[in-house]
């Protein structure tokens, strides 16, 4: 509880208008991209700079009062919703990009940085940062690091982890740490940029972080290989691989996710195919042109009913453009849409497809799937109505048995959006108790009053145990 006393030691740190406990403000922060999660915070605080971050974590410390990270909130795992109340922490005061080093090949940025934003200042000076999630008009970089976030480009570039290279950290007891630096080599110690990717705000509070970047592509192309078949569409996905081209962008979505996408984008995406890849690669002009081909050619030796080369720029911007909409034009159709990331070896696509597809008819729901089928990470979407008890409780049900099939088939619960609130009881499927424990471990480690984001990775109960009927 924030008494008083400790409510004017707070705003002696960031001043009365950084501090905020009013009912209005506290509801706008009372919930994030997830549906069906809410809960109260005490208070929201805004601090300006590391050292206040410090101050703050000292005082919620002393007194154990949860401190809640938030970004932009566009997390879809209630990783920012304050289920144990305490302070939701914003940056919008530390968005600053400090340095992009052209010389090591880095930018230095404040974690209030929104993505696009230092995306287009760094391709501005010819470089690249691969890392694209489809929110990152909106998301910041201390989110995108926290949720290990992934993009279209994961197949080629890999995910924000790849990108992380130090980082600036306060920890829970207040201290401030630097791990990492501008450096291709760097084995002092343990990983602990690594350690803290990915960590969901549940072990410190980044306050600074330096970015690996790569020097911009000299072109790229984008093409749309159309299936009646989910089946060709996959093993088309295997057969580009194994012919040792590895696409930029890899890209699969079904036929009910297709019709949402065009009526929402009008791009001239087909809709009476089965499946969709869109394709993107780049490099150098021979590269892309010869590789371009050769894709073409496998698909179409897969069944294609047909395979179309984006003709212009403007063409190829407007496919990747309404991929990225997905999630937006699904959530037009219901008040409620509930995006998962169940994840398989890309060997397995076809196979969860067709699961996915049998799990919705078995509880009669409408289950969508788009996602990025080069590296197996799938979003099966369900467009339903929260206040729908009795679907919503079928959803449920549809939706354990995705994460239990993923798992049986070699995958995880979640490839890119986190653990947060909403998969921690189905972490023990992916990990095992020891598995939890061993995370445990490293939570009490550095967290001992579990005043970082609690609440979140770890469930008060696993839902491993419930029993789905087959
Ligand atoms: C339309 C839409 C499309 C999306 N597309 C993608 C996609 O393509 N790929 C993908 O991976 N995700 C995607 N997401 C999910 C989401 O955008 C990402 O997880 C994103 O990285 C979250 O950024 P944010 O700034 O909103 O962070 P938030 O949601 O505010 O926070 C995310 C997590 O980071 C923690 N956190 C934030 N800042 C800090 C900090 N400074 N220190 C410590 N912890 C911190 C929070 O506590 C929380 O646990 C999408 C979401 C939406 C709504």
């Amino acid at each position: 509880m924030i008494t008083a006393n400790i409510k004017a030691m707070l705003t002696a740190i960031v001043g009365q208008e950084n501090y905020d406990d009013s009912k209005a403000e506290r509801l706008v922060y009372s919930y994030d991209a997830t549906p069906q999660f809410q809960s109260m915070p005490d208070a929201v605080m805004a601090p300006r700079n590391t050292k206040e971050v410090a101050e703050i974590v000292k005082v919620c410390n002393e007194h154990k009062i949860p401190l809640v990270p938030r970004g932009s909130g566009t997390n879809l795992c209630a990783g920012t919703c304050p289920t144990e109340g305490g302070i939701v922490l914003l940056f919008k005061h530390m968005n600053q990009i400090l340095e992009i080093d052209e010389e090591n090949l880095t930018v230095t940025v404040q974690p209030g940085v929104i993505t696009l934003d230092m995306i287009n200042a760094i391709e501005e000076k010819g470089l690249f940062y691969p890392p694209d999630p489809s929110s990152m008009k909106i998301s910041t970089i201390g989110g995108n690091i926290n949720e290990n976030s992934g993009g279209l480009r994961g197949l080629k570039y890999g995910v924000t982890r790849d990108y992380v290279i130090a980082l600036e950290i306060v920890l829970a007891n207040g201290d401030i740490i630097r791990t990492g630096g501008k450096l291709a080599k760097d084995v002092a110690g343990y990983d602990l940029t690594r350690l803290f990717v990915g960590s969901e705000g549940t072990l410190g509070i980044i306050t600074e972080a330096t970015l690996k970047l790569v020097p911009m592509p000299e072109t790229k192309k984008t093409m749309l290989a159309l299936y009646q078949d989910i089946d060709a569409a996959a093993r088309s996905v295997s057969k580009i691989i194994a012919n040792k081209i590895i696409p930029t962008t890899l890209e699969f979505l079904d036929k009910a996710t297709l019709e949402v996408v065009e009526d929402f984008a009008k791009v001239g995406l087909p809709t009476d195919v089965e499946a969709v890849l869109l394709i993107e690669q780049d490099g150098a002009l021979e590269v892309v042109d010869r590789d371009i081909q050769k894709i073409a050619e496998l698909c179409k030796t897969e069944n294609a009913v047909s395979v179309e080369i984006a003709q212009s720029v403007e063409h190829a911007t407007a496919l990747a453009t309404a991929r990225r909409s997905a999630l937006s034009a699904l959530a037009r159709l219901k008040p409620t849409t509930i995006l998962e990331d169940a994840t398989v070896p890309r060997s397995e696509i076809a196979k969860m497809v067709r699961a996915i597809n049998d799990i919705a008819a078995k509880y009669d729901v409408k289950i969508c799937t788009f996602g990025h089928a080069g590296d197996g990470n799938l979003h099966p979407t369900c467009p339903t109505d929260s206040r729908n008890h009795d679907e919503i409780e079928r959803v449920e049900k549809a939706f354990a048995e995705i994460f239990e099939k993923a798992v049986e088939l070699g995958g995880t619960i979640t490839g890119e959006h986190g653990v947060g609130v909403m998969k921690a009881p189905y972490l023990e499927l992916k990990l095992g108790q020891e598995g939890i424990a061993a995370m445990q471990g490293i939570k009490k480690a550095f967290d001992p009053n579990n005043i970082m984001n609690p609440g979140k990775v770890f469930a008060k109960e696993s839902r491993k145990r419930v029993v789905v009927t087959k």
